[in-house]
């Protein structure tokens, strides 16, 4: 009964008050309520002030409302209090008309949660078989960072086919594109823009959604197996779950066990009509040690590819991760971080927040100076640029095969591994652009894209023997 009321209190709140006091009611909740009281909560002082000197006698007239359309008394009290002020003892006296509620338990939950569960409330108003304050639980059952949502994804050339495909099945869990298969390469948004699938069915639906990296699941299944547990876990992920998010998958290759527990669970999940979205550092079919039946059905819904952000779209990340912090940084100086950095969104994101410390240490106005003294020990290039067919002759010679081979379509390690190194040689010591490199290599730009992302990874994942490989070639194409 109290969900109900409260529920419609938001609904009709909202429909009464502008998009400014809108803004300043995100953070409302409600401590108790009670036939005479109803004690509501605001997460900061200066919210507090705003709401209680220009929308108490809103709120007030609001409450008696809908407190009138049940029937129920309206000669009530409001107080105001600040959510983390916990000296304020509940009331929990006797000869309620309805049970007090604690929309929000601010013993427990966060001001975070306090603002999602609202937010929630404003669009969704609960039902009677979904009370508000099981959306508390099941953001917490999801696992999900609240943080990552499409509203700050930044949309570009290089992951609009990825966010339009994660769009569609947020909207339409289960009925657009099932599994939905995100790939890419490290730091460039997958575990961002899955997390934002998930966010958003939270918000718009009941859905039971559950966020996991592929190591946890592992972990779980190890332990189960090690616990004779194994009933529990596989009734836990079929039953407790609408919509299954799980990251990094590329993970469970090679893990033979886990393999044939996750190729089960997918399964039974798929016919039992529930969202599977799935992200992986590489194409299914190049996950090395990955059963081929697993691949096969991975590649079975939609799979689509996250690349490296263009210039525009690194330039628009800039500005937004640093209005976001609060933080001004000047257009030119964004300019030249979008020019000069050409890899992860991380590696932009640790830019920002080098320049912004700087700055802050020592006290510095942000300009191309400090910028440049930033950035550059971290993004030397080479000045001696080489062209591309010099390089192919070098890897080659190395590895000793073809250059028909190289540019063959051959997708043998012993060929992709040397072609891939190509690429990247190519991209970091020429001045070409992927389309460019696309036509030295006789491929699409994309494929540049993944061959050259892939060797980054593997190079920050400390690959020895490739950074021996790389090593020996630049030495021998400096030399
Ligand atoms: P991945 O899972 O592909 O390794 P993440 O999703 O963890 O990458 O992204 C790394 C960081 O970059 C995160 O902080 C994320 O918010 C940010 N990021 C990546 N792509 C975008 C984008 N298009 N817009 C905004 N932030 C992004
Ligand atoms: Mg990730």
């Amino acid at each position: 009964m109290s969900t109900e009321i409260w529920a419609q209190f938001l609904e009709r709140l909202k429909n009464q008050v502008n998009d400014r006091s809108l803004t300043y009611l995100e953070g409302l909740s409600c401590r108790c309520m009670t036939d005479q009281q109803w004690d509501l909560c605001l997460p900061d002082r200066s919210t507090l002030n705003f709401v209680e000197s220009n929308l108490s006698d809103k709120i007030y007239d609001v409450i008696c409302d809908v407190l009138k359309s049940h029937s129920l008394n309206t000669q009530i009290s409001v107080s105001y209090s600040l959510e983390n002020d916990n000296s304020r003892e509940e009331k929990t006296e006797p000869g309620f008309l309805f049970d007090p509620i604690r929309v929000v338990d601010i013993s427990k939950q966060n001001i975070q949660k306090a603002a999602f569960q609202v937010g929630r409330s404003f669009l969704f108003p609960a039902s009677e078989d979904s009370p508000i304050v099981s959306s508390i639980e099941a953001r917490e059952a999801s696992h999900l960072n609240p943080n990552f949502t499409f509203d700050n994804f930044i949309k570009g050339g290089s992951n609009e086919m990825a966010y339009c495909a994660a769009k569609a099945v947020a909207a339409n869990p289960a009925g657009a594109y099932n599994p939905l298969f995100i790939y890419g390469g490290v730091g460039l948004g997958k575990t961002h823009l899955m997390s934002a699938i998930g966010n958003e069915i939270l918000q718009t639906s009941n859905l039971r959604v559950r966020y996991m990296t592929s190591e946890e699941f592992t972990n779980n299944y190890m332990e189960a197996v090690h616990d004779g547990r194994m009933k529990e876990f596989r009734d836990e992920v079929r039953k407790n779950y609408d919509v299954l998010l799980l990251d990094d998958i590329q993970f469970i290759a090679g893990k033979e066990g886990t393999q044939k527990e996750f190729f089960n669970a997918f399964n039974d999940l798929h016919s039992a009509n529930k969202q599977i979205v799935l992200t992986s550092d590489k194409h299914p079919q190049e996950i090395k040690d990955l059963e081929e039946r697993i691949s096969s059905r991975l590649v079975s819904g939609l799979f689509v590819d996250i690349q490296l952000p263009e210039y525009e779209t690194r330039l628009e990340i800039l500005r937004k991760k640093s209005h976001l912090q609060n933080f001004y940084l000047p257009d030119d100086v964004a300019q030249y971080i979008a020019a000069k950095v050409n890899s992860h969104v991380r590696d932009l994101e640790s830019c920002i927040n080098r320049i912004k410390a700087s700055a802050e240490i020592h006290n510095e106005h942000i300009s191309m100076a400090l910028a440049q003294k930033m950035i550059e020990p971290y993004y030397q290039s080479r000045t001696v640029l080489l062209d591309p067919d010099a390089i192919m002759q070098s890897v080659c010679r190395y590895f000793g095969i073809s250059l028909d081979e190289l540019l063959s379509k051959s997708r043998t390690k012993p060929i992709v591994y040397p072609r891939q190194i190509a690429m990247y040689l190519a991209r970091t010591h020429t001045s070409l652009s992927y389309p460019d490199l696309g036509r030295a290599f006789k491929r699409d730009h994309s494929t540049i894209m993944n061959g050259v992302a892939n060797v980054k990874k593997a190079l920050s994942d400390k690959d020895a023997e490739l950074q021996f490989d790389i090593k020996r070639l630049e030495d021998e194409l400096f030399k």
